[in-house]
């Protein structure tokens, strides 16, 4: 399978890693929208959201730990923001499983 985010798992293509275990990794958006930008996955393929069952979900709960855990390391104190494009409408762009991690600046809502 050629997937992108599956090679930043494997080491297969090099990345900014802000965090790693035997689970998930988490590494620098190379576009960032805010000044600081984490996209951590789980080193096993899941393509969205949209594919999280009883079976899968313990490591989605794993990943907001470690989202809590980057957000006090890089001083988030004010804020931060976690969000999972899922499918077309969302704007899901690549398709392996991905939480945004944003902090740094003030955010809108829904978007911006
Ligand atoms: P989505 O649009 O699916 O919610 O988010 C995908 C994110 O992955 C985008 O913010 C995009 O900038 C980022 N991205 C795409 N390809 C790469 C890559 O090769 N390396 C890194 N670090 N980020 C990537
Ligand atoms: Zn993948």
């Amino acid at each position: 399978m050629d997937c992108i985010f599956c090679k930043i798992a494997s080491g297969e293509i090099p990345t900014t890693v802000v965090y790693e275990d035997d689970k998930v990794i988490a590494f620098n958006d190379t576009d960032p929208q805010a000044p600081v930008h984490v996209l951590i996955i789980p080193k096993e393929h899941i393509a969205s959201m949209a594919e999280i069952n009883e079976s899968n979900s313990a490591v989605v709960a794993h990943i907001f730990e470690v989202a809590a855990l980057i957000a006090r390391e890089k001083g988030l104190d004010n804020g931060f923001r976690v969000v999972s494009n899922c499918g077309e409408s969302a704007g899901q762009s690549v398709h392996h499983l991905h939480f945004h991690l944003m902090g740094g600046r003030d955010f809108g809502w829904p978007a911006g």
